[in-house]
């Protein structure tokens, strides 16, 4: 990258104007792909419930929930009431579920003011549900979350039986919905199966009441490996941003990373056997060096644990991270990069050539998940569409 592509990111970036050469880029076409793969995989009656909580995964919602819209998909899945009133400041009319719990549960009129769904989860929350619709004079839709085996938030499926019979024919009401969620899709068959089991139960039990409602239960990892309990619809999150929902990525699921995240090297010097570099001298040259220093840090959420662990890529080569990251910059071994100059672009995230970084690699240097490595990246990196 040279100084006149840096300047160019700044023009067009309207809404984020940035000056710092650190941003991330939001591929659309990856999202719309994979989006299209998870399609080939359902049944063409199964729904989809995009599951955008937390900016997005750190992706970027407003854009994302427009492309859901536009690829009709039919929900999107937030985590609280902040979450889904962003989504309808910005003009997103589609439905949204609220994941998460409703505390206190006087909020149900703010969810309802602004024609949110919420989950409910106890017989308090359809009391205080039917109240509100008495008030209002509305029927109030709801998904009814049943724990079968989470440990999180629902109704136990022994107590679900009770609170049917409560929610059936009431006019203040409707169970739109009916959900689960799985503690370990990626990785426990017999556990998976013993929750999609109870949570059958408890949906044939409604729908013998006569209930018509949507059953859902399959995250991405059961979406991709289960597709006997797709059911009505399906909750992928980490799918539909090209991440794995393993620890292990498979090859064979054609799924594309959406986020790639980039900086530029804003300073460059060649360094002496011996010197030392970054706080707490973690790191000494044990030959002539020659070091970059990158424009972001662990405020950005670059973590401080890939100190001396994480490769970037320079000119498409992979470069390792040395010394301790610090809030705002780190260093970077370009020693064996032919011709590295202040300007040159630098992939944290993303290909360049035939090398590619990606968030599952930082997550196995981190010991966690590609979730939360996503999820970090901070608002002080400005999200671009490409
Ligand atoms: C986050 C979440 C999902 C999506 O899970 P992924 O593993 O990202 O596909 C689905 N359902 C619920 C209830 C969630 O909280």
């Amino acid at each position: 990258m040279n100084e006149g592509r840096i300047s160019s990111w700044k023009c067009r970036c309207d809404e984020t104007a940035f000056y710092r050469p650190t941003w991330a880029e939001i591929d659309n076409k990856a999202f719309v792909h994979n989006l299209a793969y998870i399609k080939s995989r359902l049944h063409t009656k199964t729904k989809i419930l995009a599951v955008v909580k937390a900016n997005a995964y750190g992706h970027m919602v407003v854009p994302i929930a427009r492309q859901c819209e536009k690829a009709g998909v039919a929900m999107l899945g937030v985590a609280s009431i902040e979450e889904g009133i962003y989504l309808r400041e910005h003009g997103i009319k589609m439905p949204i579920l609220i994941l998460g719990s409703i505390y206190p549960l006087d909020n149900l009129s703010v969810v309802a003011k602004h024609k949110l769904i919420p989950s409910i989860s106890s017989a308090q929350g359809v009391i205080e549900l039917i109240r509100l619709g008495a008030r209002l004079k509305k029927t109030m839709p709801f998904h009814l979350k049943v724990d079968t085996g989470m440990g999180r938030i629902g109704i136990m499926p022994q107590s679900a039986q009770a609170l049917l019979k409560k929610i059936h024919g009431r006019k203040e009401i409707l169970m739109a919905g009916m959900y689960t969620h799985f503690s370990s899709a990626d990785s426990n068959r017999a556990y998976t199966q013993m929750q999609f089991s109870k949570f059958m139960e408890v949906v044939k039990a409604a729908r013998k009441l006569g209930m018509n409602f949507t059953a859902h239960c399959a995250n991405s990892a059961a979406l991709l490996k289960y597709p006997q309990m797709h059911l009505d619809m399906v909750r992928p999150g980490i799918a539909l941003y090209g991440l794995s929902p393993w620890q292990k990525r498979d090859k064979k699921m054609d799924l594309r990373p959406v986020l790639a995240w980039k900086t530029a090297v804003v300073f460059l010097k060649n360094v002496k056997k011996g010197t030392a570099i970054s706080y707490g001298r973690a790191y000494i040259a044990k030959k002539p060096m020659t070091i970059a220093t990158l424009p972001v840090g662990y405020a950005d959420g670059y973590s401080r644990l890939l100190s001396n662990k994480a490769d970037v890529l320079v000119r498409g080569r992979r470069c390792r991270v040395i010394g301790l990251v610090t809030m705002d910059m780190l260093m970077v071994d370009v020693t064996r990069v032919p011709g590295a100059a202040i300007g040159d672009e630098v992939a944290l995230v993303g290909a360049q050539g035939k090398e590619r970084i990606r968030i599952e690699d930082l997550a196995a240097h981190l010991g966690t998940i590609s979730y939360e490595v996503a999820c970090a990246i901070s608002h002080r990196v400005p999200r671009i569409e490409i």
